[in-house]
């Protein structure tokens, strides 16, 4: 068990939440989020296309992946979590591609998607596109995705500064995404987690709106991990909401739990 100077006085318990809103300008909402408490699971898809299309892409992104991972814990004992994650993610990219090139109201259609598998003392993930995963530890916030976007690759290069990049007028521009080309190549990464550890997956509904300095007081705040959720939701709307919001919290814990911190609902 990684202590990182703590350790855990019990086995530890996951405690989750989900929470997607249309925030406040939007006609639909285009998200898909699922998480798995038991197994640890939490996936989540941002939908593009308009229409019905991108509630479609990202329901079928987010189910294709949740199938995909059952049936791989159905058939192996110790499966290789992270390979089947990031197969699974390739395999939505061809079912979203497919199903779009059968209808011609859906042939634009395509999400973003990222995947954390979580067990006491590591995450593991895969992603496409430019929702994000984060870590909080010790108050500070790390993003441990690298968004897929052409602003990205800018501040990669060194053409521009993360600052610039948040409010910068192509940052939604996508370098990959699900459905959009034949091949995908998700990102990856395992990382070791420590006691007092936060996660936050979200979409860029909550990212564009809020600055990661409040999500870092956001996510650290000393309430249950539902209000969190709910509190990060509502910091996105405050700011005027112009996009669908969804975020995942998650942390573990070794405290007595309440009946409802385990795993609250997602809608
Ligand atoms: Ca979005």
């Amino acid at each position: 068990m990684p202590d990182g100077g703590k350790t855990w006085e019990r086995a530890p318990t996951l405690k989750c939440a989900a929470r997607t809103d249309i925030g406040l300008i939007r006609s639909r909402n285009e998200d898909s989020l699922w998480i798995d408490a038991g197994r640890g699971w939490l996936l989540l898809a941002d939908g593009m296309g308009g229409h019905s299309s991108g509630d479609l892409a990202s329901a079928l992104a987010v189910n294709y992946v949740l199938d995909s991972l059952l049936a791989t814990a159905e058939k192996h004992e110790a499966p290789d979590y992270i390979e089947a994650l990031a197969g699974s993610v390739v395999d939505a990219n061809t079912a979203i591609r497919n199903a779009g090139k059968q209808s011609n109201a859906h042939n634009s259609m395509g999400a973003t998607f990222i995947g954390a598998l979580l067990k006491p003392g590591e995450v593991s993930y895969a992603y496409v596109g430019d929702s994000r995963l984060y870590l909080l530890r010790d108050g500070m916030l790390t993003q441990l995705s690298r968004d897929h976007t052409l602003v990205q690759e800018f501040v990669n290069a060194g053409h521009l500064t993360t600052e610039m990049a948040q409010y910068h007028p192509y940052r939604g521009l996508l370098t990959r995404g699900l459905g959009v080309h034949d091949e995908v190549e998700p990102d990856t990464g395992i990382y070791a987690l420590h006691p007092g550890d936060r996660l936050l997956l979200c979409t860029d509904g909550l990212t564009d709106m809020v600055e990661d300095h409040e999500i870092a007081v956001l996510l650290g705040m000393p309430v249950r991990v539902g209000e969190v959720a709910v509190s990060l939701i509502e910091a996105a709307k405050s700011a005027g909401g112009r996009d669908n919001i969804s975020v995942i919290v998650a942390w573990f814990d070794d405290q007595v739990q309440h009946d409802d911190d385990r795993c609250a609902a997602y809608r």
